[in-house]
């Protein structure tokens, strides 16, 4: 079994766009700049905005966090939203989600200008994306296709099974195999029979977000597999929370060719994506 180590994939893939960020500020274009809008106070959203910047500042991009109350109107989120949109000086804007049940999340994600979408959601990008053609992809199946890439695993001709139908994960990451010449099959809570489509497979992804779903018995030996979920589960670390994925990792491990770890598999694939399309912004629009 091969780890597919996604800390140390990112890591590189980090110094690459630090290297082009040098190569752009050098040639006199412009420091690439990301936006997020984060709305009230989710402990998880806050976590996941700050490591955002965090990555930002490793690569030398720009980075504003826009902060509002929980009260905050649509409307008055939708004008943040055009005046980042009219914004030249930012190259991509995401909005972190959820957002209060006040606000049509739909509605918010679809104002952001597809030229500035570099979480992908928009369904300009969407469409773009599913004839395959040049666009923002959705951060986490960009990143597991990086995270394939980078190991050199062969995807045509494989029956790959996706499990999950997602917006965010499971349907772009089954365009995304598609394009990449595999067989696909994606699976939901409604599939009958789980393991007959699993036991077939020769990559799974599972993003379902139950803790230890795809058991060893599920999966035929020499599978890759790719371990989207995460679940956090509080314990008596420091932390006082872990992140347990979709997979046994225990003992799929045991069977499989090629695994992700929860963490540092999928996680730190996801969050270098968003920085590879921040820089794509800058060199296409
Ligand atoms: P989601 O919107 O809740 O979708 C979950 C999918 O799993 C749905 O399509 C659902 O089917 C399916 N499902 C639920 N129970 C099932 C079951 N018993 N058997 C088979 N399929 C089942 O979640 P998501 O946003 O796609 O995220 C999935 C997981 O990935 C979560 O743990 C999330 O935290 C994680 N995630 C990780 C990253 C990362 O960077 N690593 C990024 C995004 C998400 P139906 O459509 O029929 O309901």
């Amino acid at each position: 079994m091969q780890l597919l180590n996604g800390n140390l994939v990112s890591k590189q893939i980090k110094l690459e766009i630090k290297k082009e960020v040098d190569e752009l500020i050098a040639k006199g274009i412009k420091r690439p700049h990301l936006a997020a809008i984060l709305v009230g106070n989710d402990g998880a959203s806050i976590t996941y905005v700050a490591a955002k910047e965090k990555d930002c500042k490793e690569v030398g991009f720009d980075s504003t966090v826009l902060k509002f109350n929980e009260s905050i109107t649509e409307a008055e989120l939708l004008n943040e939203v055009e005046k980042i949109n009219a914004n030249t000086e930012i190259d991509g804007l995401i909005v972190q989600l959820p957002l209060p049940k006040h606000i049509n999340e739909k509605k918010i994600t679809e104002t952001i200008s597809w030229k500035k979408d570099v979480d992908g959601f928009h369904p300009y990008n969407v469409g773009l994306m599913f004839k395959g053609l040049p666009c923002f992809l959705p951060a986490t199946p960009y990143g597991v296709i990086k995270l394939l890439e980078h190991y050199n695993i062969d995807t045509t001709g494989k029956n790959c099974v996706v499990i999950g139908r997602s917006d965010i994960v499971g349907k772009p990451m089954s365009a995304l195999m598609l394009n990449k010449n595999c067989t696909v099959t994606i699976c939901h809570s409604k599939t009958v029979d789980m393991s007959s489509f699993t036991q077939k497979a020769d990559i799974i992804i599972a993003a379902v977000g139950i803790p230890n779903y795809l058991k060893a018995e599920m999966i035929k030996e020499g599978a890759i597999v790719i371990d989207v979920g995460i679940t956090r589960v509080n314990d008596e670390s420091e932390k006082g929370y872990k992140l347990i994925g979709d997979v046994d990792f225990e003992n799929v491990s045991k069977k499989a060719a090629f695994i992700t770890p929860v963490p540092g598999g999928v996680g730190p694939m996801t969050r270098v994506a968003l920085l590879l399309n921040t820089l794509l912004s800058v060199k296409t629009n």
